[in-house]
């Protein structure tokens, strides 16, 4: 599947290693360098569900 996903909840597998945003608008981030791992639950004072990819820390080069 090449589907674009671009939010991910806790819980599910990180696609790409790089820096991650929640989505409740008071900019909580969550970075990782390691792809396959699964995301962390929201912080305590965050009201947003799920994180998206703010910025990629490898990025795949087109071919
Ligand atoms: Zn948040």
């Amino acid at each position: 599947m090449d589907e674009k996903q671009n939010a991910w909840h806790p819980g599910e597998i990180v696609p790409v290693s790089g820096i991650y945003a929640c989505d409740c608008g008071r900019g909580h981030h969550w970075s990782t360098d390691v792809k396959g791992h699964r995301f962390p639950p929201m912080p305590g004072d965050c009201t947003g569900e799920s994180w998206s990819l703010r910025t990629q820390a490898h990025p795949e080069v087109p071919t």
